[in-house]
């Protein structure tokens, strides 16, 4: 008879029996030790990974603080250019203090302004006691730098204690020159280190970074951030493990367990494009290891849990079905409350464990928690859904993917896939030694949004939230690398157009930088509003914007884009309830016409701005070749301008003022003319705007001075001599004294020189400008107003200065005849100039009807061809030999 045991009764012999014990004890332990193991190989990835993102959220920060540096240091640059060409325009008895006081660029960057003369002494400074006692800085690296220099160049200094401020600072420096070329001092500009510390507030993202400005000599110049105390303000970081790194020119982040021993930073340099600086981010290991960590703490208390368990289990297994049952609940408990959705799945695809969270991520039926499917049923279910199309799915991972990792056994594999609902899920699954697999299921949403927050703030512009220069080359860049591709396509055509506000300085200055940014930022959302979504708008900095357009090959588009962002722009605007208006000007390029780089394309569209500017602002421009060409005969002008004034090439012709009653002239105009040795006689039309621009002006200016005051001394007595002064003229605070130098030096009395100007003057800087009109008045001097009537307030001009003339503007001179309103302009004129006591002058009078209605209209006085064309110097005396016959004639 066969002995047969029940099934039961078998499995209770088999846990009696002592061998068995041995067997289960053996089991536990090992399912212990591959749990500890699976958790510290978990541990390391997740380090990795958290290792990972700091690098890319440090390199992306040190780039965003590169370019606040770039920004900040560019502005300062920009005002001790601002500072020095004042001084240039000043002649050599400038009053530093003066200068330095008037001189608007203090803004939130720069402390202190200050002017060091060739001795290494301070001759000026805003701050302190004024006027400021000289001082001597002549040991400091800042002035020392440029002594014996042969660039021009711009220096940084450490940080140092101001001797005239007394507080922390770090100077920019440049020289300046005396017209011989020598060192004839240094402008300084003085900025707060502690202004970088606004930057660490905009993009902290909690991440507790800390930020650095360090110059390549290793010196520390700026600090902030996270309660730094690893470095100090002036420290030298000569030799340390950072500049080390920095001097091999690596500039992957590292770890610098120097520096501060209780505690390793993660450190990303970067080198500051074009000056000796790095900037640094930098966080704490413990900041790094921030989730990694308190991912480890909860794994170790659930594998403390899983390991007694696991023991218990193996200890007890002798234990009732009861037990051993409420043991599961407990286990099942715990992988119900885990923050990660779990399931195990057979090599025969069943699906023994799956927890609730995993069912809730995935969004499976509730029902699958107790009764799970098969795995390929699961998966069908899910791909019916959608779930795994493949844009939802990373590359390289395919569908069939989705049944499992590749890997040997024991290996994790893993990959992030994105649910049709956006939530992104991090899937890890390790194969099992019996050909199943166990996975894991993470909602990683946060932490993808997390970076890619991080990688938006590094491309875009942190005040209007639109595209920063950066990303708006790049994205050219990018376009224009696809249309060479396809060249002969004209849909590809891609338009840039470069936006310059105008009048937005007027705002910012009167109404404060807060106004000036609401508004910046209000521009950016009409820009937003008034063109289509796939075109690109960025800030350039300041009030510059710009924008890509696709243009499909049709420009006349692309005047309608123009014309209505120009609308736009103008319309005015609500701040806080104050009503504001701009203007915006814009240059358009076209590549692949234009240009083909996008910085080719960039320069076309800014000359084509610089037209539009010049066409009168708020309008637009296409670019056209010729503007090349202009800039290359005005860069040829200004070499050749130089030389003539230093080679004596400019001369001065007079045309004579004639009076219209008696006949008789009264005296002349100065007018330069520039003798060029190659293109021949060159007309002022053609040179003074060029000298304006490049600021020869002043010493051209000057030289027209002396020139006419020393010619106009030789006439005979009661002639005088009219000089035309630019606007430009009067930025120079030295203007007055040096019309009076040349007064004494050629003995010319006073009232026998006249200064032309013209209302433009009149339009800027106007108190200032008004008070050395005033001063030359009471020297004696008289002042006209030129072009009288070819502005747009002349009339409100006159009211504001006692002017001694008008001289009518020859537009209207030349309409004479020609219909009654520009005899009725010119009697208006003159009337209106009587009655204030204010003489006339008629200018281009070429006929004599012209003369005669002049006369009869009641002008005093008229210049033009009818009575002579500007003559040379030499020709002076005939001419007035044959007025005073005239005059007698007409006696
Ligand atoms: P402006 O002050 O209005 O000078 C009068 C211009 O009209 C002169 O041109 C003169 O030659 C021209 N003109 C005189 N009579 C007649 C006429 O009957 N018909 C016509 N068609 N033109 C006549 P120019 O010498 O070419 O000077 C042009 C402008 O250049 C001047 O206009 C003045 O604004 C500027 N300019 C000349 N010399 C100087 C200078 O030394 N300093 C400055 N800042 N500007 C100067
Ligand atoms: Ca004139
Ligand atoms: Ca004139």
């Amino acid at each position: 008879m066969k002995f047969s045991i029940p099934p039961r009764t078998a499995l209770f012999a088999f846990l009696r029996h002592p061998r068995s014990w041995l067997n289960s004890a053996t089991l536990g332990s090992a399912m212990v030790v591959l749990l500890w193991v699976s958790i510290l190989a978990k541990h390391a990835e997740n380090r990795t990974i958290d290792v990972d993102g700091t690098k890319r959220d440090l390199q992306n920060f040190a780039l965003l603080f590169e370019e606040n540096v770039l920004r900040s240091i560019g502005e300062m640059d920009k005002a001790l250019l601002y500072l020095r060409r004042s001084i240039s325009n000043a002649d050599q008895s400038a009053d530093f203090n003066k200068i330095v006081n008037t001189t608007d660029i203090l803004s939130e960057l720069i402390v202190q302004v200050a002017i060091i003369d060739a001795n290494g002494i301070m001759r000026a400074s805003n701050v302190g006691p004024q006027p400021a006692p000289p001082t001597d800085l002549s040991d400091r690296e800042h002035f020392r730098f440029h002594v014996g220099r042969e660039t021009d160049e711009l220096f940084i200094s450490k940080p140092l204690i101001g001797r005239a401020s007394g507080k922390w600072s770090v100077q920019l420096t440049r020289r300046f020159l005396t017209p011989n070329g020598a060192l004839r001092g240094v402008v300084v500009a003085s900025f707060n280190p502690d202004h970088f510390k606004k930057f660490y507030g905009r993009i902290d993202l909690g991440t507790g970074a800390t930020f650095s400005l360090i110059g390549t000599d290793g010196v520390v110049r700026a600090v902030g951030g996270n309660a730094d105390t690893r470095l100090m303000l002036g420290q030298n970081l000569t030799g340390s493990k950072l500049m080390e790194h920095v001097n091999k020119g690596a500039t992957e982040a590292f770890w610098d367990s120097a520096t501060d021993k209780d505690m390793p930073h993660f450190v990303a340099p970067r080198t500051v494009t074009g000056h000796p600086l790095i900037v640094t981010a930098s966080v704490p290991q413990s900041v790094v290891y921030r989730d990694s960590d308190r991912s480890l703490r909860l794994m170790i208390s659930v594998g403390i849990l899983l390991s007694l368990l696991i023991i218990c289990a193996a200890r007890r297994s002798w234990i009732s079905e009861t037990h051993v049952k409420q043991k599961t609940r407990q286990l099942h408990l715990t992988l119900e409350h885990m923050s990660q959705g779990i399931m195990m799945v057979t090599k025969d695809l069943e699906i023994p464990i799956i927890n609730r969270k995993c069912v809730e991520l995935l969004d499976l039926p509730l029902t699958y928690i107790h009764a799970p499917p098969r795995f390929d049923e699961m998966v069908a279910f899910q791909d019916q859904r959608g779930e795994f199309s493949s844009s939802n799915l990373p590359d390289g991972v395919s569908s069939l993917d989705i049944y499992g990792p590749k890997d040997a056994a024991g290996k994790f594999t893993f990959y992030e896939r994105v649910r049709p609902d956006g939530v992104v899920i991090e899937v890890r699954s390790t194969r099992l030694a019996d050909g199943g697999f166990v996975r894991t299921f993470s909602d990683i949403t946060q932490r993808r949004l997390a970076q890619s927050n991080a990688d938006r703030l590094a491309s875009e512009d942190v005040l209007t939230g639109l595209a920063n220069r950066r990303t708006l080359t790049e994205a050219l860049e990018r376009i224009l690398s696809e249309q060479a591709i396809a060249p002969s396509d004209p849909t590809r055509n891609v338009a840039v157009l470069y936006l310059d506000l105008d009048r937005f300085k007027l705002v910012n200055d009167t109404r404060g930088h807060a106004v000036g940014d609401r508004l910046l930022q209000a521009v950016g959302q009409r820009l937003k509003e008034s063109v289509r979504s796939c075109d690109l708008i960025g800030r350039l900095g300041g009030d510059e914007f710009a924008i890509i357009l696709a243009v499909g090959g049709q420009d006349c588009k692309l005047e309608t884009i123009a014309q209505r962002l120009v609308d736009a722009i103008s319309r005015s605007y609500d701040i806080d309830g104050q009503q504001l208006l701009i203007g915006v000007s814009i240059g358009i390029a076209i590549a692949p016409r234009d240009g083909q780089t996008a910085n080719e394309l960039l320069i076309s569209a800014d000359l084509a701005l610089y037209a539009a500017k010049a066409a009168g602002r708020c309008t637009y421009r296409f670019f056209a070749k010729e503007m090349n060409e202009d800039v290359k005969v005005r860069q040829q002008i200004e070499t050749d301008l130089r030389k003539a004034i230093a080679d004596d090439e400019l001369e001065l012709h007079y045309q004579p003022i004639i009076n219209l009653q008696k006949s008789s002239i009264v005296g002349f105009e100065a007018l330069a003319r520039w003798r060029h040795p190659v293109q021949g006689m060159i007309p002022p039309d053609k040179f003074i705007p060029i000298a304006e621009e490049c600021g020869l002006i002043d010493v051209l200016g000057q030289w027209v001075l002396n020139e006419a005051c020393r010619q106009a001394s030789k006439w005979p007595d009661g002639l005088t001599v009219a000089v035309n002064l630019s606007p430009m003229q009067f930025t120079n605070p030295g203007l007055a004294s040096a019309i009076e130098r040349a007064l004494t030096e050629t003995g010319l009395p006073p009232e026998r020189l006249e200064v032309e100007i013209t209302e433009g003057l009149l339009m800027q800087n106007t108190e200032a400008n008004l008070a050395t009109l005033q001063h030359l008045k009471e020297l004696g001097v008289r002042i006209a107003m030129d072009d009288f009537g070819t502005g747009y307030s002349s009339l409100a001009y006159l009211q504001r200065f006692p002017f001694d003339r008008i001289k009518i503007d020859r537009s209207f001179v030349s309409k004479l005849g020609t219909g009654a309103t520009s005899a009725a302009i010119v009697r208006a004129i003159v009337d209106i100039a009587n009655s204030r006591g204010i003489h006339t002058t008629a200018e281009g009078v070429e006929t004599e009807d012209q003369r005669a209605s002049l006369a009869s209209l009641g002008c005093d006085e008229a210049q033009g061809y009818l009575f002579s064309r500007p003559v040379p110097s030499t020709n002076i005396s005939q001419v007035i030999a044959k007025w005073s016959e005239q005059a007698r004639f007409a006696a």
